[in-house]
């Protein structure tokens, strides 16, 4: 019973049109996840019953990896188990394996379903790098990937910062069998992600989002989404302090979050 409050049954309402970029990763989705379940019978007119089990994300943090298997629940009609793998790492003998194979269990009973597993190399890692504990929790983990007989009931989204880590057992045909490189946003798809985050707002029109989007190479979408919040925070704070002035969110605002901010891959080449 300790487990089911790490893990979340919801349904969750994100759609693609809500990320920046990824036309690629939203592509390879549809193929290996949508639409098997959208067309079930597509696969034997054309010959076999090409099914995948589980699409492993991988790529630096907070560029969108959670908010991809949400839209794929949201697309596909199915319903979402969101797990992260550090949360089924237990202290007690025998508990990390008992709490994997709830997830399962729970999902089988939730079918159609799809698991998101966050952070899977703390359950997934190199069973030469793991302790004896870790061997088994890898050992289960390949076990009840294995028991999921048809893409059509079960499909397994997993999502890591460090693919290097895994077991490579987890890379094989039959378990993650699709993987995909989620990374950075390129121009484009910052100037996508600033819309995005900035379109509920009232935005003054010297706010040039193609100049925001230039000025922050190397930034994920989780960095854009936090200076686009302390633009409005700086905005707020000036409008309190006179709200005679119209309630606006300037580029000085901007300028303001850019002089706070330091790229993701500026801190790791650091
Ligand atoms: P982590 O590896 O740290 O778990 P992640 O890759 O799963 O991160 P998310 O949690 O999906 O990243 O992203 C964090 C937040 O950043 C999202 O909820 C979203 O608001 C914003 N974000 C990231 N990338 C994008 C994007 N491409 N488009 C729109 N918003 C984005």
């Amino acid at each position: 019973p300790t487990v089911m409050k790490d893990v979340l049954l919801e349904l969750p309402k994100v759609k693609w049109t809500e990320i920046g970029g990824l036309e690629d990763v939203r592509q390879l989705l549809y193929t290996v996840t949508v639409r098997p379940f959208k067309f079930p019978d597509l696969a034997n007119k054309f010959g076999g019953t090409q099914s995948r089990k589980g699409v492993l994300l991988y790529g630096p943090p907070g560029c969108a990896k959670t908010l991809i298997a949400q839209a794929v629940a949201t697309e596909s009609n199915l319903n979402f188990l969101a797990v992260k793998g550090s949360e089924l790492i237990k202290m007690y003998v025998g508990e990390s394996e008992r709490a994997i194979r709830d997830v399962f269990r729970k999902a089988r009973a939730a079918k159609p379903c799809i698991i998101f597993f966050d952070e899977i190399d703390s359950i997934g890692k190199s069973r030469d790098k793991s302790q004896d504990s870790g061997l088994n929790v890898v050992t289960t983990l390949l076990n009840e990937m294995d028991g999921i007989e048809t893409l059509k009931d079960v499909l397994i989204i997993g999502a890591t910062n460090k693919p290097d880590i895994l077991d490579s057992a987890l890379i094989r045909p039959g378990r993650f069998d699709a993987r995909q490189y989620v990374g950075l946003p390129n121009l484009e798809a910052r100037r996508q992600i600033f819309h995005i985050h900035t379109k509920r707002m009232p935005l003054s029109t010297d706010v040039d989002l193609g100049d925001l989007a230039a000025r922050t190479e190397g930034s994920s979408g989780a960095e854009i989404k936090d200076l686009c919040a302390i633009a409005v925070d700086a905005s707020m704070t000036e409008f309190e302090s006179d709200p005679t002035k119209p309630p606006e969110v300037k580029m000085s605002h901007f300028e303001y979050a850019l002089s706070t901010h330091v790229p993701q891959t500026s801190r790791e080449e650091a």
